[in-house]
């Protein structure tokens, strides 16, 4: 029985997460090809959004370090894409002259174009170095990195903290924000070397799984507060939050880690950093001790018993191909083909390293 193992014997193995359980439940070959294959297998035309993610939370990360969001902007993005920040910043000015000179598709912003080629040159400038630096990202038409830059620009310029940060805010990335006697421990200055994420550890379903929420705050009642801020399009309502396994695996890593107690009040949120706005949304944790947990541990029981057996049976051509998950799969081209043609080798036993930066990334 897998309970049976010793603890100190699970903290020993490779430790699991939620985007490998995600992986592993959509199609156990995809985990197995994204996280055992020696190589691993990286995902191809992920959306530029995950990357565009991690910019954002990098802001907000430093607002909680009382970096005000425009000077956390600036320095973010010089250390994201330096080869090309100074054209960035020349583009978004005359992005701002450009939306201010007419309506959209009108003869004023027709002739504005006409007399400010240096936009356009600009923007090719910033897609050579997208194409060239970031081409593992898959960008759509409407969100070049120069919309994006505008996006995070806007966010910067425009949100107020109380709009982001959580009051009484503990841990952000898993490290403490301030220190024993309540000092802000300060952070992100341009020297600074220091990790700028440290993963919880915990036990779950009997496996080593390790993860950590964006932010995690504990207010003067006593409530605790879990969040992960996102950018995606999609936007889960407090019914589906109250059953979302990402919150509720860093709720279970919390109470392992004894920073949740048994009864204690938790919130559990999404904070949404959209173009031109935030959005907050919160459920609680009413249903986690009678359906959310056990669900949990059940699928990472099962995910370590499939680990230990070896098998990761591919679901192409179970489901009808309008609902398979083939179609959106990022490891389709390595995936083995029906007469068992591969284009990728087998590790055998020995597991590579996960790269749980990567993680990170996954997780926006
Ligand atoms: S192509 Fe389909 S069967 Fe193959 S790994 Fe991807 S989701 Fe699984």
């Amino acid at each position: 029985m897998l309970d049976e193992v010793p603890l100190t014997q699970v903290m020993q193995e490779r430790p699991l997460s939620i985007s490998q359980l995600r992986a592993f439940v959509r199609c156990p070959k995809s985990f197995e090809l994204q996280y055992l294959y020696d190589p691993r297998i990286p995902q191809r035309a992920m959306g530029a959004s995950v990357w565009f993610g991690t910019i954002i939370q990098r802001i907000i990360q430093r607002g909680y370090h009382e970096m005000p969001f425009y000077e956390a902007h600036l320095q973010v993005w010089k250390q994201a894409c330096g080869p090309v920040f100074e054209q960035l910043q020349d583009w978004f000015q005359l992005d701002e002259e450009y939306r201010a000179s007419g309506k959209a598709n009108t003869n004023a912003r027709r002739t504005w174009l006409m007399e400010h080629a240096r936009y356009r040159v600009l923007a090719e400038q910033i897609k050579a170095y997208q194409d060239e630096h970031l081409s593992r990202w898959n960008w759509s038409e409407k969100y070049p990195l120069t919309a994006y830059y505008r996006w995070s620009c806007t966010f910067a310029r425009t949100t107020s903290p109380v709009q982001v940060l959580l009051p009484s805010v503990v841990l952000v990335e898993g490290l403490p924000v301030y220190g024993p006697s309540g000092d802000l421990i300060r952070r992100f200055d341009d020297t600074d070397a220091r990790e700028h994420y440290r993963l919880l550890h915990g036990v779950i379903g009997g496996a080593h799984v390790v993860g950590v929420p964006d932010e995690f705050a504990l207010d003067e009642q006593g409530h605790a507060w879990i969040a992960d801020n996102k950018v995606s399009a999609s936007h889960l309502t407090p019914e589906e939050l109250a059953e979302d396994a990402q919150l509720a695996a860093y709720y279970e890593l919390l109470r392992q880690n004894n920073w949740i107690s048994t009864g204690q009040p938790v919130s559990i949120g999404h904070i949404y950093i959209r173009e031109h706005g935030v959005e907050q949304v919160w459920a609680d944790t009413s249903r986690y001790d009678d359906q959310v947990l056990p669900l949990l541990h059940e699928q990472f029981a099962r995910l370590k018993a499939a680990i230990a057996a070896g098998t990761f049976p591919r679901v192409r051509g179970i489901q009808p191909a309008s609902l398979s998950p083939c179609r959106f799969c990022g490891v389709a081209h390595a995936c083995p083909k029906p007469e068992g043609r591969t284009e990728a080798s087998h590790a055998g036993t020995s597991l590579p390293t996960p790269t749980f930066e990567e993680e990170r990334t996954y997780s926006w």
